[in-house]
């Protein structure tokens, strides 16, 4: 049976990636249609109703979001609940009449701030998230209560996907909205190309905000776009499965910025601002349940990667979200 794919976020990171991946390998049977904000606000039911009667889509990949860093997340607890509580519950609302299938994004970054580690897909609801970002996760665990409602009053099948800190070409570089990756990218450029041309490059200082002491897992757009196509085509549980490189594979601020130093060869001096938070110590996430379903699976080389996103912006930065 031929099936319609609509991607809501289709304009975003993740939307992005997905839509490269498919344009590479094209499935017969598969109609895919990407959409953004412009084609319809999902905070509102009456045109994500219309958008939903336009395309009749047979499945759904729910990616649109308020999505942002650690510093945007602490100033606007209220929109990010909010927002993502409208869009989740009229995008499900609408899958639900569609009879479509659901895969909805949560993340590694909405669990119990006080917690064991490693954190796995059973303890999303074991505790308070961090303060720093109450909003978003509350209206992201909702995603997986609804998906059980769903499940157990009507048989909808809608799953959810947990993926850690994600980043890639299409990410949204814009300073104090962006997460760590996307805003180191962003004030290193400045720093090197736009600031202070009077100074040697080797004279040039790059603050990293924090102590550079927490740990992050990361994970590049374009293996999360693998996994999520895979899930849609194959995974056909309600319970949420956790995207997320290895726990070996977490590494701590200090030496993502190292990293992405050496993508752009920055000869100055990285220092740490600890004026800046933290925010959480780590959220090591474990990935037993997909390594048990995908052993096959190779996610791409961590400083590889951060080099092609690096590249991307540089080759991208006029039309870059900055
Ligand atoms: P993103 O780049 O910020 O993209 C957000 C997408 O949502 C865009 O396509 C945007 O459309 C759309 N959107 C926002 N508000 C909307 C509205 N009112 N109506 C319709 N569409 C709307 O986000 P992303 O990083 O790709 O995130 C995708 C998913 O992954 C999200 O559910 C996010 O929570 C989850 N996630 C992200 C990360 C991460 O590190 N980035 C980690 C874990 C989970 P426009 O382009 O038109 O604005
Ligand atoms: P999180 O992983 O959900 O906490 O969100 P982020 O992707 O925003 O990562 C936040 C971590 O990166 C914190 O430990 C910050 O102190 C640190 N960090 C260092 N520099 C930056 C920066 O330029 N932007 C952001 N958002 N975080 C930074």
């Amino acid at each position: 049976m031929s099936r319609t794919v609509l991607v809501t976020g289709g304009t975003g990171l993740v939307g992005k990636a997905i839509e490269a991946v498919i344009s590479e390998k094209q499935s017969k049977d598969e109609r895919w249609i990407f959409v953004g904000s412009k084609d319809a606000d999902l905070t509102n039911i009456n045109s994500s109703r219309a958008l939903f009667e336009k395309h009749k889509p047979t499945h759904v990949i729910h990616l649109a979001a308020m999505v942002g860093g650690l510093y945007h997340n602490m100033g606007n607890n209220l929109d990010f609940l909010r927002k993502n509580m409208q869009m989740n519950d009229n995008v499900l609302l609408l899958c639900h009449e569609h009879k479509a299938k659901a895969v909805s994004c949560l993340s590694t970054c909405i669990f119990p701030d006080k917690t064991p580690y490693p954190i796995d897909e059973t303890m999303i609801h074991s505790g308070p998230p961090h303060d720093s970002n109450y909003g978003y996760s509350y209206a992201k665990r909702l995603i997986d209560i609804t998906n059980r409602a769903y499940h157990d009053q009507h048989g909808d099948l809608f799953t959810s996907v947990v993926p850690c800190n994600v980043f890639g070409p299409f990410d949204n570089f814009t300073p104090g909205v962006s997460h760590v990756i996307p805003g180191m990218i962003h004030r290193l450029h400045e720093i090197m190309y736009l600031k202070d041309p009077e100074k040697q490059q080797d004279e040039k200082v790059f603050p990293v905000y924090g102590t550079g002491k927490p740990l992050r897992q990361f994970i590049f757009s374009e293996d999360l776009a693998k996994l999520i196509i895979w899930v849609l085509r194959s995974y056909d549980s309600v319970s949420p499965i956790i995207l997320s490189v290895d726990e070996e594979a977490e590494v701590s601020i200090a030496q993502l910025a190292e990293s992405i130093a050496k993508s752009f060869e920055f000869k100055g001096k990285l220092i740490f601002d600890d004026s800046y938070a933290d925010g959480q110590y780590k959220k090591t996430a474990s990935n037993a349940k997909l390594r048990k379903l995908r052993p096959d699976f190779r996610f791409t080389d961590f400083d590889a990667a951060i080099q092609r996103t690096v590249d991307w912006y540089l080759k991208n930065y006029d039309q870059a979200r900055k």
